[in-house]
């Protein structure tokens, strides 16, 4: 069967950011191009309509004064409209005020008549009254009045004409009654259609935005690219050099952010590759002289035991016996640790005696404290069940007392306390030896860490110890630290939850 390549095809960091620009650059130009062009002509009409309702306001809050016809005249330039006011009495109607300002002008053209029957369309309408106007020079029949009648004060969209190749204006009517007496007509006429220059205009404009930012586009890419790309396929080839094993490489820092917390980030992988490494060659040269010290042992009593009469007793064999069993705690320590962390050992949890366990491990200590001189001591309240993998709390506690063995002062103190704290109990194994430095502190429970201090051959164990029991602590959940003081003394701790009494 043919195997399906999944491999995800990738593209130049360069391209992609150029490809990104493009989109971008497209939708600001496709919204440029609904806005300005496409339109145009329908928001210049809305605001055009808006401003005739607002002339016509305008004019009718002077609709009595003097300023009247200063107030059209502004208007008129404010908006290049076209203004007539009328006083409307007994059906005859006087000019009051009539300026000129926009471009296509119907209502200097309209008769009284026609004017008359837009004022009663507006009074039937409420007041106003808007009708739109066309006229189209390049069509045979030239004159004007197609018309699109409003009958509501507010226009919709439809009711407008939006041909580009027409004159085209708004006119409103608004028909105002003061007292019983006198009525007034406003009309105000403006232009519909914005100039056609100025459309042509955005549309050549249009066309060389597209092309000045498609350029601008490209030039971003590639500085962008120059910023980002350079330094990423730098940082790939260092890290493809710390990939072969070389941990003395340096990742380059750049000026972006995240690029400079990849490189800190990188860095600092290497400087942990290569200690780790350092570490490592020690553990094996260190395992390789623990191994070699017994075996040496075994070999030389053996032939001693061999060749020399009367030297194969009890006593030898016993020496042979110990050393191989030491050898055989080694290997199985070594085990131990690699199982822990791989995180395939289960925890066998089961209620029991944490006190009389520790009792347990110091009659194992008898040996050493009957012929090395130590004083290990034990102290509690009382008798404390725990649920906990018993083997594995035997081997934390095992190994806080060789470290204390292994770094204990002259006076071969060490004492394991139990104390409870509410639900807790607390084991602390301390000793009044050479303590660790607040610098190694943070260190002593990492793999294959440890520190330049002068290490006496351990009771038991392989050196791995703390980080053996880091990884059985943080299994059972339980929490665990070390108080240190150089020159003074350590006090390694851990609790575990006390047992429910039923
Ligand atoms: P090892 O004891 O074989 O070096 P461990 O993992 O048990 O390995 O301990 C790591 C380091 O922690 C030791 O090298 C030592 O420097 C420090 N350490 C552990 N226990 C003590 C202690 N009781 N007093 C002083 N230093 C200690």
């Amino acid at each position: 069967m043919k195997a399906i390549s999944t491999k995800k095809r990738t593209f130049r960091l360069k391209w992609k950011l150029f490809a990104y620009f493009i989109a971008f650059i497209l939708v600001t130009l496709f919204i440029v191009w609904l806005l300005q062009i496409v339109f145009l002509n329908r928001f210049y009409q809305n605001t055009r309509i808006r401003q005739v309702y607002d002339i016509a306001e305008r004019v009718s809050k002077d609709i009595k004064n003097d300023n009247l016809r200063s107030t059209a005249i502004a208007c008129a330039t404010d908006y290049n409209a076209c203004i007539r006011i009328f006083l409307i009495d007994d059906n005859r109607a006087t000019e009051l005020a009539s300026v000129e300002g926009a471009g296509a002008c119907f209502i200097h053209y309209m008769n009284y008549d026609e004017i008359s029957l837009m004022y009663d369309k507006a009074l039937n309408n409420g007041g106003d009254y808007l009708q739109t106007f066309e006229f189209n020079p390049y069509s045979s029949g030239e004159s004007d009045a197609s018309n699109e009648e409003n009958d509501n004060s507010t226009v919709s969209d439809s009711d407008i004409l939006y041909a580009e190749d027409h004159y085209s204006s708004a006119v409103l009517l608004r028909a105002i009654t003061t007292d019983t007496e006198n009525s007034y007509a406003i009309m105000v006429n403006v232009d519909l259609l914005p100039v056609r220059s100025i459309v042509q205009t955005l549309k050549t404009q249009f066309i060389w935005i597209t092309v000045m930012m498609s350029v601008a586009a490209l030039l971003l890419a590639v500085i962008a690219s120059k910023n980002i790309a350079r330094p990423v396929a730098r940082m790939n080839k260092t890290a493809k050099m710390l990939a072969r094993g070389q941990y003395d490489v340096k990742f380059e820092e750049s000026s972006c952010t995240e690029l400079a917390e990849l490189a800190t980030t990188l860095n600092a992988t290497a400087s942990e590759l290569s200690r780790i490494d350092v570490l490592q060659k020690e553990l094996i040269a260190n395992i390789s002289h623990d191994l070699r010290t017994p075996l040496t042992m075994i070999c030389g009593y053996c032939e001693v035991m061999r060749d020399i009469p009367g030297e194969n007793n009890a006593e030898n064999i016993q020496v042979v016996i110990d050393e191989a069993l030491r050898l055989s705690g080694l290997v199985t320590d070594l085990l131990d640790i690699s199982r822990l962390q791989s995180g395939v050992v289960p925890l066998k949890l089961v209620r029991f005696d944490l006190t009389g366990t520790i009792h347990e491990i110091m009659q194992r200590y008898d040996k050493i404290i009957t012929h090395e001189g130590y004083h290990i001591s034990f102290s509690f309240d009382e008798s404390i069940e725990v649920i906990a993998d018993r083997t594995m709390i035997m081997q934390v506690v095992y190994n806080l007392i060789n470290n204390a063995i292994n770094y204990c002062g002259v006076d071969k103190a060490i004492s394991v306390r139990q104390s409870v704290t509410g639900e807790l109990v607390r084991i602390t194994v301390s000793d009044n030896g050479i303590g660790i430095s607040p610098e190694n502190i943070a260190h002593i429970w990492d793999r294959y860490y440890k520190t330049d201090k002068p290490h006496k051959r351990a009771t038991i164990g392989t050196g791995l110890g703390l980080s053996m029991v880091k990884q059985i602590l943080e299994q059972h959940g339980a929490p665990y630290g070390v108080q240190s003081t150089p020159g003074v003394g350590s006090a390694f701790w851990f609790e575990l939850k006390i047992a429910d009494s039923n």
